[in-house]
């Protein structure tokens, strides 16, 4: 600067980045905007004739670095070219990726247990600008061919598997062949695996959802989303959507998902070792009715995770043999284990479905779906499992 400025001004002034060498960390760029070198650099950038950040809500260094990882490990060994979008929750990936690909008289095809925000979402909000849904099961590819040749307002179909809290998977591949064939689009949550353990994408989905909050982030203390797809056409319209609709994920929480990232692996294997060895355990205690897990030879969803996960992941639920209060009872004796509504994260996490997450569900709807008062859902940790086991086998005494 060549012109002598007051000390006042030098309060307020950004000082020159005083970098000399490269981060080996991805640093956090905690900056609304950028700053453009020229006005001739900022009509490039904003009239898109120059690639470019300038203001954090269209983008981000540290944003984009992560959502571009996360897309690349969907997309791993498919030979696809996938994008993601960041984005402030889980929800918000859903609502945006819905807004993006539908418009007033389309139809989703979805089933009756999906995450209850989900549900939500669709029967509360897009109801209200004309989006339509139909609830079905999706493992009934008979029921679902009828629905798309007599319905073709379908233009999502749209599931979780494994889906919460009874670990029921549907088969993605036959699902992804019929929406093809009617030429609607498909999306997996693919919350409760994650890529490691399951890639929607090579079974020919279109697009994958997450709600980076679990597993991704594993650590409790970020709450984020991400939409990848892989279909250039649509890129655009959603990446308008999500910052039109101002649903962009901040900086920090991006950054605090990177950290979590570097561990998915190792967390993942233990998630999977761990449950498996609980529920074993689990199938043997006396006052167990039911263990559901999908690594369990005789879960009735066994086959179909065998065929679309490497592992069976973390996340187990079970029924136990005893009336509503002492099945709370049994939860309030629990010390090791934490009663907390999340999933994904380092240490034991338990829920009540009925008292917490299901509460208002209507009670025959629930129970079609295998929640009943005695079912308690576990994300299993990664801790040493010898400490779960002994805090499950004191509360059931
Ligand atoms: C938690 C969760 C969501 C919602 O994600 P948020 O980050 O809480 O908005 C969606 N789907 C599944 C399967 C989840 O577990």
């Amino acid at each position: 600067m060549s012109q002598k400025i007051k000390i006042d001004s030098l309060c307020v002034k950004e000082y020159p980045d005083q970098r000399t060498t490269k981060p080996h960390q991805l640093p956090l760029y905690a900056t609304s905007s950028f700053v453009f070198e020229d006005a001739e650099e900022g009509i490039d950038i904003f009239t898109g004739k120059k690639q470019g950040h300038s203001y954090s809500r269209y983008g981000n260094p540290t944003i984009d670095t992560v959502a571009q990882k996360l897309a690349d490990l969907e997309a791993f060994g498919t030979g696809l070219n996938a994008y993601g979008f960041l984005t402030s929750s889980g929800m918000s990936a859903i609502s945006i990726l819905m807004i993006s690909l539908l418009k007033q008289g389309d139809t989703v095809l979805t089933q009756s247990d999906l995450y209850g925000g989900t549900t939500e979402l669709l029967l509360k909000v897009l109801s209200n600008v004309g989006i339509k849904v139909i609830f079905t099961d999706l493992n009934n590819t008979d029921a679902v061919e009828q629905h798309c040749l007599n319905d073709r307002s379908i233009k999502l179909i749209y599931f979780e598997t494994p889906a919460n809290p009874t670990m029921k998977c549907i088969d993605i591949h036959s699902i992804s062949k019929i929406a093809k064939k009617y030429g609607a689009f498909t999306c997996v949550d693919n919350t409760f695996c994650t890529p490691l353990i399951q890639q929607p994408l090579s079974l020919g989905i279109d697009f994958v959802i997450h709600s980076t909050t679990k597993y991704l982030n594993g650590h409790g203390n970020s709450i984020a989303g991400i939409i990848i797809g892989h279909e250039e056409k649509i890129k655009h319209k959603i990446w308008t959507t999500l910052k039109l609709m101002g649903a962009t994920c901040n900086a920090w929480d991006a950054w605090l998902i990177n950290n979590g990232l570097k561990t998915l692996s190792l967390r993942m294997a233990k998630h999977a070792e761990n449950a498996m060895n609980i529920a074993i355990w689990l199938q043997k205690h006396p006052k167990i009715k039911r263990v559901n897990y999908n690594g369990l030879e005789d879960h009735p969803y066994h086959e179909i995770a065998k065929k679309q996960m490497k592992s069976f992941g973390g996340m187990l639920s079970f029924e136990i043999d005893l009336p509503l209060n002492e099945v709370l009872n049994v939860l309030n004796k629990l010390q090791f284990c934490t009663m907390a509504p999340t999933l994904g994260d380092v240490d034991t996490l338990i829920l009540h479905p009925v008292t917490s997450s299901h509460l208002n569900v209507d009670k025959s709807q629930r129970e079609a779906n295998g929640i009943t008062d005695q079912l308690v859902r576990m994300s299993v940790g990664i801790e040493n499992q010898d400490d779960i086991i002994a805090d499950l086998s004191q509360a059931l005494q």
